[in-house]
């Protein structure tokens, strides 16, 4: 966020976020970071997350610098269980921008959309890299707040015919299955064993904290997108089906450490050095599959660097079209 402290601190609140930010612009800026993480010119810095031993409230903050990228800062925010009864959302973040040549504050950003966005971009992401191009069936497990975003984000990817999806609480599938019809997919709620047999590519987005999906169950040549795992316990697919997938990652520090791939890590079926960079695929240093029989996972963790990413997309298309409010500090 350069060339803009100057005219005072930029803005962009929730709704504006909306309108600026596609999902293109999300998929194209996460892209560009994770391959910008591949080649060591963005890293993220340790992130902190602490139960604050009040409203039951989980806080923290994920920061980093893109050096390429020229994007400095950090989101804040975290989970608020009782806020749905106050007619929010639990989950509340605010992404600050930071001149990288001075430190001066550049932007507030609104981060609830551009988590939704930026997550579902990840996976897009590796879809778009990983999956086989021939396709046709997508399988979801989760059908929450974030399923949707995933959803539309994957469509745009592969020549998709059909969802099929399985949630733990099945009275939340059918939401999902008008967001599938809307996009001109055809829909259909069935076992998790049925979704192994039939999906190609497997997008998983729980609060599990065991496993959803076992290795025995999924096909030759799927791609799967574990997204759900982004704390040290939380599990959504079998460790089994980890250790025999080719193993791909947003950023390995976070993988083997509050990743999907924890617990493989931990039970010594899966050893570090097999976890490749998405950005190494994505800056053509890994050929990605190499194989059509070949079962590929990626182990989308979510890093700081996204947020950043996407904020500075929305804070430059703010500035661009006159559209953000501006304060002095
Ligand atoms: P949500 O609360 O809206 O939905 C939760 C989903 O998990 C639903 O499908 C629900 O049925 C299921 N679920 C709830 N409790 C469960 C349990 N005990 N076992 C198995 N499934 C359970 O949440 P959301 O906003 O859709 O987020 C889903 C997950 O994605 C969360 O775990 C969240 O932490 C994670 N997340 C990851 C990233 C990332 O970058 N990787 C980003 C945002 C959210």
């Amino acid at each position: 966020m350069k060339d803009m402290s100057d005219k005072g601190l930029l803005i962009v609140g929730e709704e504006l976020c909306q309108q600026l930010v596609g999902r293109r612009d999300a998929f194209d800026a996460v892209e560009a970071v994770f391959g910008a993480m591949a080649r060591g010119d963005a890293y993220n810095f340790p992130v902190i997350r602490e139960a604050i031993g009040y409203a039951d409230a989980l806080y923290g903050f994920k920061s980093g610098f893109d050096r390429a990228g020229q994007v400095l800062g950090l989101k804040s925010g975290g989970y608020w269980p009782g806020n749905m009864d106050k007619g929010l959302t639990n989950h509340q973040s605010t992404v600050f921008l930071f001149d990288p040549d001075t430190g001066k504050l550049a932007a507030l950003v609104g981060g609830n959309y551009l988590t939704a966005v930026r997550t579902a971009a990840s996976s897009a992401v590796s879809i778009a890299h990983l999956a086989r191009k021939d396709s046709k069936v997508l399988g979801m497990v989760g059908a929450g707040h974030q399923s949707a975003f995933q959803l539309r984000a994957a469509a745009e990817q592969r020549d998709f015919e059909k969802v099929v999806a399985w949630n733990p609480h099945p009275e939340m599938l059918p939401r999902l299955g008008e967001v599938a019809n809307e996009i001109g997919l055809e829909f259909e709620a069935i076992s998790q064993e049925q979704l192994g047999a039939q999906a190609d590519v497997i997008i998983t987005i729980t609060s599990a904290f065991e496993p959803l999906l076992m290795k025995d169950w999924i096909k030759p040549g799927t791609h799967l997108a574990c997204m759900g795992t982004d704390t040290k316990g939380k599990q959504e697919v079998d460790a089994a089906l980890v250790a025999s997938a080719t193993v791909f990652t947003d950023e390995i520090a976070q993988s083997i450490s509050l990743g999907e791939a924890q617990h493989a890590v931990v039970d010594g079926t899966l050893n570090e050095e097999r976890i490749i960079p998405i950005g190494a695929v994505i800056n053509g240093d890994h050929p990605g599959r190499t194989s059509a029989d070949e079962v590929t996972l990626f182990d989308g963790t979510g890093v700081g660097l996204q947020d950043l990413a996407v904020a500075s997309v929305a804070a430059r298309l703010a500035e661009e079209g006159g559209h953000a409010q501006r304060a002095v500090l």
